[in-house]
């Protein structure tokens, strides 16, 4: 028995969950396979060489493991990625939280998660307008698929294409951050006819989130992006 893999609930490094049923030896051979189920669609069975169960694969250009164990029984919702992240450990920073496909999520975290200290609802309002139009505008415009608030108060989601890589991200962001810290005059989109709550906007507190957001950003690496760091 492969001590390394242990029946149990594996997550994909693409997303999808997959169940392992057993371990088992091909009969020509003697190599140790696996044999697992997919946790959607079919719920295909499917066998893969035991040595290449715990084998590392580069994902935009960072190493992460191809199979990661998320835990022993099915859960009858499968937990949502983000869910899975550990909130306790969490600092300031962008962080990639999936991949699908070609788009990848990044989340950026302007607060500590659970600290007290939220993002004001009008502030992310201003933050959510102005963010949008500086990356739709920017070089990788072509690329943002969603920017958009995290309902905790504690950050934005942003989905981008995957041909942008994790630098070129982390610099447009900087530069988004600076542009909202500094921003004066009228907000973009915020007349009544363009958004639902026009009424609700705080440029002053939000320049002072992005402000410090932009200060988290100033030493950030492409390697800080991975939540399993
Ligand atoms: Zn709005």
């Amino acid at each position: 028995m492969n001590e390394e893999i242990k029946p149990g609930i594996y997550r994909h490094f693409k997303g999808n969950n997959y169940k392992v049923l057993y371990l088992a030896k091909n009969s020509e051979t003697l190599e140790q396979v696996v044999v697992y189920q997919a946790l959607y669609g079919d719920n295909g069975i499917w066998v893969r060489p035991a040595s290449m169960w715990n084998e590392t694969v580069e994902l935009n250009g960072r190493k992460v493991k191809r199979f990661t164990f998320v835990g022993q029984e099915p859960v009858s919702f499968s937990k949502i990625k983000s869910f899975q992240v550990d909130h306790d450990k969490l600092k300031k920073g962008v962080y990639i939280s999936r991949t699908d496909g070609d788009i990848v999520t990044y989340d950026v975290r302007f607060k500590v998660p659970n600290c007290g200290d939220y993002i004001p609802s009008a502030a992310m309002h201003t933050i959510e307008h102005l963010l949008a139009t500086y990356l739709r505008n920017s070089e990788y415009g072509q690329s943002v698929i969603y920017v958009g608030p995290m309902g905790c108060r504690t950050g934005f989601y942003v989905l981008m294409k995957d041909n942008v890589g994790g630098n070129e991200v982390i610099g447009v962001l900087k530069r988004a951050m600076k542009f909202i810290s500094d921003f004066e005059g009228k907000i973009p989109g915020s007349e009544k006819s363009e958004c639902g709550n026009y009424l609700e906007h705080d440029l002053v507190k939000a320049r002072e989130n992005a402000l410090d957001m932009y200060r988290v950003l100033e030493k950030y690496t492409p390697e800080m992006l991975n939540y399993e760091r």
